[in-house]
Parts: structure tokens; C-alpha cells; sequence
């Protein structure tokens, strides 16, 4: 490693974490140094990326159902401030760890400066299986996070966000707890709320057709033609499911698809609305009756168009990158892909996509949310629509002509393009005192 690199490595030793090369805030480290060396003097500012400006870890205890007490471990990191409040999701899953929700709060400051929207930062997350849990216990959960954390969100200070496994309920249960704490009714707090409580139109859908539009413009990119385009999705969950319908709607095919309660197969095509309803009714797309059983990771050898993980991070590890048969990956999912499953995929000519552009369309209707409720004024669904298309196949374009221009892959040309809008923001303000 160079020395200046690994001046800057340094800069990364925290005590409260013991990343390796896999894990995710190792994964986001090295993502990080890849683009260190374009930054010129502004990679002096590279310890703002390396470190949370804040971490937050709070006990959640709640009476259960039976009268017992239960205590779970919530966390809420604000990664970067820099260029607007701390803006991302809360996750609910019983491997939440801070480790993760750090490398998930740092891909949301890169994330939010790559498409230029006005916000930070940040991420959220309980070590929970909200399966075990009934509507009571989740509400009361989800209640006192949301009082524990009050000390650092607001709408001009970090704005939760539903992640895996957390809805618009759990954010219309965020948003009255906190309103009741500060004594008045404060909608811009939390965004993909119920459209009844300052929700936006089209939120629900976003992220999904953010990931259809940024494939359409890369497949139109690299000349795959749409029309029975074969598609495979890892994840049928809210962003996965809507992602194949509009696949689906333009011609595509899904041929294969994976959850966490098995994998199916249809060279045909699945019926992705039939799907999703068998989902919404077993919670699992295991036993729809419309394809073949896909082993786990058979799923990864199925030959496709493009190939979609909308599930957990960590799933694309080099081994299966080493197999896989697409040619364009589409990161719906956070982090999906390992730094060495990226070097490898890069070497077989497999293009990604990389998350922070293609699962921004939550965000970016996010932000139109904020706003709306900053203003009172609500936008059709029609112009939200509109609007985000535009806001995202214009990122995607500056930042394909950043690759271009200097051949990186898409993974560094968002970085590059992203790191350089954080850290001018952060030598712009400089340090106080
Ligand atoms: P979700 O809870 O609705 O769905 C998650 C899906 O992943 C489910 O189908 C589940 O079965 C599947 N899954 C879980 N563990 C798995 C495993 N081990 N193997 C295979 N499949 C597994 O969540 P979501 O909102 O669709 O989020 C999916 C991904 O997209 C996450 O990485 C999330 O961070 C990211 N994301 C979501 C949004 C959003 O607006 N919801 C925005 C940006 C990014």
C-alpha cells in the first residue's frame, strides 16, 4: 500500500469496531480508498469518511405481551452532517450490528451527495426479529427507539426512513412519538409515512423503479434490448417486487427469483404480480406454484440479462461472481457485492451498477417528501414520477461520463463524484473551532 495511503488507513482505526476485507464497513473502507487518490487536497479531509460524526447506541426495553421485560439494542448513526441532516433508513432484523448500520449510514452520505440531493448521512437499525414480536410489542418497540433516538433526529437533523423488515406504519408510529415529545405535530421527522400523514405519493414504489430506471438506461447503455431481457432477483420484499413489475410491464422477463425462504425458476418467465401476491399471503415466494425449485446457489448460475440482488448486503461474494452468467448487475440491494466479487466481475466485463445510484430512487422521492411537507403542498403522482426519472438518469449520466472520461468503473466514478461533493462541503465549512 502506498504511504499516503495508508496515512489515511490509519485515520480509520476506531476502537468501537474490528472490520475484516468482508465485512460491511470494511467493504465501505475499501471502497473509500479506492477513490482517496483522485481527491487531490481534499483528501485531507478523508478522516471525515473514515468516521461516523456521531454514534448513538441506545437500550429499547418494553413490556411484552406476557408481562415480562425485554431489552433489545438499538442504534442510530449520523455517518456525515456535511452537506444537510442526516437522512436514511431504520432496519429491524435480529443480525443488525453497529458495524452495520455505520458502513449502511456512510453508503447513505455517499449515496445522497452521488445523486446531489441536500442531506448527510445516516442509518438506523434494532437487533430484533420483528417475526417473534406482535403488533403491541412492535409498536411499543418501536415508540421507545424512537424516544431514545429523539436527542438526535428532527427534521432539520436526521430523517428516518423504512429499511428492511420497518413500514409506513412503524414510520407513522415514529412520527407520533417524536411529535408527542416535542409537543407539536412535526411530519417532515420521518418520510415514507402513510400518505394521510404527509406520505408521498409514489414513495412506496420508489426505490423499485429507481433500480428499473438507472437498468433501462444502462441496458440501453450496453445494448441489451429490454424486450425479453432475462431478469433474476434476489429479495421479492418491497423493493424487489416492484422492481419486476416494471421490468415486467416493459418486456422483460423474470426467469428466476430468491428470498430467504427458497428460489424458483421459469425460463418462460414468472408472473411477477401473482408473485407478489403469493408473498404478501405466505411471506415467502417458496411454494408458488408458477416455476421450479432453485437451490441456493444454483440461483447464482442461472444464465440472464441482468441479475438483481435486493436483499442483504454481502450476498455477491467471489465465489459467486466467479459463476455467475449476466451481464449487468443492478445493486437494488445495500452493498451487496464484495470489494473481491467487484474486482472479479470487473474482470469478466460484468457491468455493476452500484447501489448508491441504483436503489437512490428512495431517497430521492424521500427528499420530495421532505419537502412537500416543509411546503404543505402535495405533488400528483404523475410529476413525482417525473421528476425522479429525471433527477436519476441525470446523476447516472454524469457519472457514466465521469467513468468515461477517466475509465473507472461505475462503482469508483460515484465515489469520485459523490466523495469530491462531501469533502468540498466539509472544507467549504471548515472545522469549528
Ligand atoms: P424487504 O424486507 O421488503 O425485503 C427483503 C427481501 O430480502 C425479502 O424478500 C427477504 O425474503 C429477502 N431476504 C432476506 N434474507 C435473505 C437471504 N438470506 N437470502 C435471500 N433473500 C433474503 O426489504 P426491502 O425494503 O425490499 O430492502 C431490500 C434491500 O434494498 C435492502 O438491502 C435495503 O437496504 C435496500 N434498500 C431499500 C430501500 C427501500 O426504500 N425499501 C431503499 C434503498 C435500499
Amino acid at each position: 500500500m502506498p504511504d499516503t495511503q495508508q496515512a489515511h488507513a490509519q485515520l480509520g482505526t476506531l476502537s468501537y469496531v474490528s472490520p475484516t476485507p468482508e465485512s460491511p464497513w470494511g467493504t465501505y473502507l475499501a471502497q473509500v480508498d479506492r477513490v482517496l487518490p483522485y481527491m487531490g487536497e481534499l483528501a485531507r479531509w478523508s478522516g471525515t469518511l473514515r468516521r461516523p460524526k456521531r454514534v448513538l447506541i441506545v437500550d429499547v426495553p418494553i413490556q411484552l405481551d406476557s408481562g415480562e421485560i425485554a431489552h433489545f439494542e438499538g442504534y442510530r448513526v449520523q455517518h456525515s452532517l456535511s452537506r444537510g441532516p442526516g437522512k436514511g433508513g431504520v432496519r429491524y432484523h435480529p443480525d443488525v450490528t453497529l458495524e452495520e448500520v455505520m458502513a449502511l449510514s456512510a453508503w447513505m452520505t455517499v449515496k445522497n451527495a452521488a445523486v446531489n440531493l441536500p442531506f448527510g448521512g445516516a442509518k438506523g437499525g434494532i437487533r430484533l426479529d420483528p417475526k417473534t414480536l406482535s403488533m403491541h410489542e412492535l409498536e411499543r418497540v418501536t415508540r421507545r427507539y424512537t424516544s431514545e433516538i429523539g436527542i438526535i433526529i428532527g427534521p432539520q437533523r436526521d430523517i428516518p426512513a423504512p429499511d428492511v423488515n420497518t413500514n409506513a406504519q412503524i414510520m407513522a408510529w415514529m412520527m407520533d412519538t417524536y411529535s408527542a415529545n416535542v409537543g407539536a405535530t412535526s411530519t417532515g421527522v420521518v418520510t415514507g409515512k402513510p400518505v394521510s400523514l404527509g406520505g408521498s405519493l409514489g414513495r412506496v414504489k420508489a426505490t423499485g423503479r429507481g433500480v428499473f430506471v438507472t437498468g433501462r438506461e444502462a441496458m440501453r447503455r450496453l445494448k441489451i434490448p429490454m424486450e425479453g431481457a432475462r431478469v433474476a432477483i434476489q429479495g421479492f420484499g418491497n423493493v424487489g417486487a416492484n422492481a419486476a413489475e416494471l421490468f415486467v410491464q416493459a418486456g422483460a422477463k423474470i426467469v428466476a427469483v430468491q428470498d430467504h425462504g427458497g428460489g424458483l425458476y421459469n425460463g418462460h418467465g414468472l408472473d411477477a404480480v401473482a408473485l407478489a401476491a403469493h408473498v404478501a399471503q405466505h411471506g415467502s415466494v417458496a411454494g408458488f406454484p408458477g416455476g421450479e425449485v432453485l437451490g441456493t446457489e444454483e440461483f447464482w448460475t442461472v444464465e440472464t440479462d441482468v441479475i438483481i440482488p435486493a436483499a442483504l448486503e454481502g450476498q455477491l461474494t467471489l465465489a459467486r461472481a466467479e459463476r455467475l452468467r449476466a451481464k449487468l448487475v443492478l445493486e437494488a440491494a445495500n452493498g451487496p457485492t464484495t470489494p473481491a466479487a467487484d474486482d472479479a466481475l470487473a474482470a469478466r466485463g460484468i457491468t455493476v451498477l452500484p447501489d448508491v445510484v441504483c436503489n437512490s430512487g428512495g431517497v430521492i422521492v424521500s427528499y420530495f417528501e421532505w419537502v412537500q411537507d416543509f411546503s404543505s403542498f402535495f405533488w400528483s403522482e404523475e410529476e413525482i414520477n417525473l421528476r425522479l426519472d429525471k433527477i436519476i438518469t441525470g446523476a447516472l449520466n454524469h457519472i457514466w461520463a465521469t467513468c468515461d472520461k477517466y475509465n473507472f468503473s461505475l462503482r469508483t466514478g460515484a465515489f469520485v463524484v459523490a466523495c469530491e461533493r462531501i469533502l468540498q462541503a466539509r472544507n467549504e465549512r471548515g472545522l469549528y473551532p
